[in-house]
């Protein structure tokens, strides 16, 4: 199948073209991967006689599936410009990130809320690691909901959860930033991060 074609599948359809002429234009390999709770994406330099190459998490909603693909591509062409030489999210990726997001601004293919938390996230020098709460936050709007699955930050004081490998907790008090969290089975306290995935266990 045509390349752009499935990236149709994935990607907001007007967006589709031009990572389609980035991954040809780059010579980049461009591989859709299975889900990883780690990342989103991935961007490895070229190595022992391999390319550029990109993954990006099967799973994601369309407007997170982009957003993640920019920011692998800016990384590419970074290293491009300046290879090992700089930091990963420092500012010659940030400029970069910025630049290549503008097409897709110009073509609006972003509601306005995404639009707005990309804008911030990129205005804001602080704003330095792949995991920008805000904007995090604002992308999984856009998920298709599963019924009980959420995440910890939305789940009410006291009540049980359950992660994916069936360990069971109860939500505490939040400090700083993650909530204090304790393990049913051992009572060990845990630190969640707010919008780590669990499954809400109602009685
Ligand atoms: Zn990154």
């Amino acid at each position: 199948m045509d390349k752009t074609k499935v990236l149709e599948k994935y990607l907001p359809p007007d967006a589709a073209p031009l990572i389609s002429r980035w991954i040809d234009y780059f010579k980049c390999e461009f591989k859709i991967s299975r889900s990883r709770n780690s990342k989103f994406g991935d961007y490895r330099p070229p190595f022992q006689g391999k390319g550029h190459r990109i993954s990006v998490n099967h799973n994601l909603n369309p407007y997170a599936f982009l957003v993640t693909t920019v920011h692998e591509f800016a990384h590419l062409h970074t290293w491009n410009q300046h290879q090992h030489k700089v930091r990963p999210h420092g500012n010659e990726w940030k400029l970069n990130f910025k630049a290549m997001m503008q097409p897709f601004f110009e073509k609006n293919v972003f509601p306005p809320d995404i639009t707005h938390a990309i804008t911030a996230y990129l205005n804001n020098p602080g704003a330095s690691s792949c995991s920008d709460l805000n904007l995090y936050r604002t992308l999984r709007a856009y998920d298709v909901v599963k019924e009980s699955v959420t995440t910890v930050e939305k789940l009410p004081l006291n009540v049980l959860f359950k992660l994916k490998d069936g360990r069971v907790f109860r939500k505490g008090e939040q400090l700083r930033k993650r909530f204090r969290c304790t393990e049913v089975s051992t009572k060990r306290i845990y630190l969640f991060s707010p919008v780590a995935e669990v499954e809400w266990i109602k009685d």
